[in-house]
């Protein structure tokens, strides 16, 4: 599943990588490869939904995102609650336009 394109806020320094692998494990959409380098590399930043999981898990600071925030945390709140995507800010993301 594809968001919008040129949104995401994820960052990675491919300085500061060891090539764990830990980001490409756990990632849930396949944004994080190991390439031939021993180094992650990133297959499509489109793919990447914001869930903070590689920040959080590499160990080495290579990888920054600002998880929670913007639509994909919308989508994410609207499927565990049944009802609209709604970001939880107090915006109008989630209501309907009328008319
Ligand atoms: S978790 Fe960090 S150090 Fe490990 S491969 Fe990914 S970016 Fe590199
Ligand atoms: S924030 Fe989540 S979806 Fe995006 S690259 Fe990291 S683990 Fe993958």
């Amino acid at each position: 599943m594809k968001y919008i394109s040129n949104v995401s806020t994820l960052k990675y320094s491919p300085e500061l990588c060891k090539g764990c692998g830990i980001c490409a494990e756990v990632c849930p959409h396949g944004v994080f490869m190991i390439n031939g380098n021993k180094k992650a590399s990133i297959t499509d930043i489109d793919l990447c939904m914001e869930c903070g999981a590689c920040e959080m898990n590499c160990a080495f600071g290579a990888i920054s995102v600002k998880a929670g925030v913007g639509c994909a945390a919308a989508i994410i709140n609207g499927m565990i609650s049944g009802g609209e995507p709604s970001c939880g800010c107090g915006c109008s993301c989630g209501e309907k336009a009328e008319n």
